[in-house]
């Protein structure tokens, strides 16, 4: 039971409805105070560039670094705080978190690198949103290409309306839009002919078999085909192995993110791998050419 494991976790499935109440009413209180106590922190995973062997975009990863539990992921946090609705004080720290690296690594090895951040659904509804990230990329002085914003099918189906009209605010602002899990979210592709999508990032369940599995191969090329025919870039995400590595170069995917590259690192960690060229780029050393 949850009550037994203490605080050493956040567990909702506990008997009672007034415990389990409590228990999202602590993580709600717990998530308040590590905004206060700035104790989120943004992780960095590369995108490689299958064509040239070039690390040009990372994706931030938030990360909570516990005074007691030590460094929690979001999967244990982001779905309360989306239900609660903190989520939307959380993505602003993301986004003036990512403007405030974007800033740092100005003249850096990492001065050309966009950052792409993710967004909920729950963080569109917000009326404020695109005057967050206006000020953030204005504070931080930042060219809003720099800043991708990642987001899931779900915002097709659901509030379609204002998410429409809050994606043209931000297409308007000049950051772009990457369609996030992308295969999995049960929504009709008619918003990719309607909506300016700028990269496509299919989901890692297609790529985990797709070079053991036909039908996870066949979906995975017609993925880059669909992409590749609307001008839109194309992302494996999950690469793990060469394996996958050399299928997605053999069908002309365009960038490859996943642990055989990178695992997602510190903002620093990563300033240091690129400057030394430390980070595998799937392409042969020069001095073996
Ligand atoms: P996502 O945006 O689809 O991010 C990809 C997840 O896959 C990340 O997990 C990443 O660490 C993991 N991953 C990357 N490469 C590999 C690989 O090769 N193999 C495997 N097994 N996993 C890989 P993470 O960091 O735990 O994030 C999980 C999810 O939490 C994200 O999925 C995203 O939906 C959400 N999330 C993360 N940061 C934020 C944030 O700042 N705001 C919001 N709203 N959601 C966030
Ligand atoms: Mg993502
Ligand atoms: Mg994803
Ligand atoms: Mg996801």
């Amino acid at each position: 039971r949850a009550k037994d494991q203490g605080r050493n976790t956040y567990q909702f499935y506990t008997e009672g409805m007034q415990e389990k109440e409590m228990m999202r009413l602590e993580l709600d209180k717990d998530l308040s105070e590590a905004l206060a106590n700035d104790e989120f922190v943004l992780y960095y995973q590369p995108q490689l560039n299958l064509d040239t062997g070039e690390i040009n975009n990372v994706e931030a990863l938030i990360r909570w670094q516990h005074p007691t539990r030590g460094l929690l992921s979001p999967v244990e946090f982001i779905p309360l705080a989306e239900e609660s609705g903190r989520i939307t004080e959380i993505g602003r720290w993301v986004v003036l978190a990512a403007c405030r690296q974007l800033a740092r690594w100005k003249g850096t090895a990492c001065g050309h690198l966009r950052i792409a951040v993710n967004l909920s659904g729950r963080e569109l509804e917000d009326a404020t949103l695109v005057d967050h990230v206006r000020d953030a990329l204005t504070t931080e002085n930042i060219a809003p290409h720099m800043l991708e914003l990642e987001l899931t099918e779900e915002i097709f189906i659901q509030n379609i309306a204002q998410n429409r009209s809050q994606l043209s605010q931000l297409h308007q602002l000049g950051t772009r839009l990457a369609i996030d899990d992308f295969g999995v979210g049960y929504s009709s592709l008619g918003y990719l002919r309607d909506f300016p999508v700028d990269q496509l990032k299919i989901d890692r369940s297609f790529i985990t078999n797709v070079t053991e599995r036909h039908d996870d191969a066949v979906i995975t090329r017609a993925v880059i085909n669909l992409a590749h025919n609307l001008g839109i870039q194309v992302v494996a995400e999950g690469v793990e192995t060469e394996d996958q590595l050399h299928f997605l170069q053999a069908h002309r995917c365009n960038l490859a993110q996943g642990y055989l590259i990178s695992r997602p690192i510190p903002g620093a960690e990563l300033e240091k791998a690129i400057r030394e060229g430390a980070l595998f780029t799937g392409q042969p050393a020069t001095s073996e050419l």
